[in-house]
């Protein structure tokens, strides 16, 4: 099972994109108001196991299986 997920520099982990804002844990990883194909590239497909984000696990994993 494969998760959307965005790494953020400033923390160092790995989270899980529940929209297109934000992630699980309320991250925003798109601070414009608006969507353009860039930021889709900021979206990596990756397994579970690579999420290190706590609150993401805790919160995302079970949504998406
Ligand atoms: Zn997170």
């Amino acid at each position: 099972m494969f998760y959307p997920t965005v790494f953020d520099k400033g923390d160092n982990l790995t989270h899980v994109v529940k929209d297109r804002n934000t992630c699980n844990c309320g991250f925003k990883y798109n601070v414009f108001p608006t969507f353009v194909r860039s930021d889709f590239k900021k979206i990596k497909f990756k397994p579970a196991n690579t999420i290190t984000c706590p609150r993401c696990k805790a919160l995302g994993i079970k949504k998406f299986s």
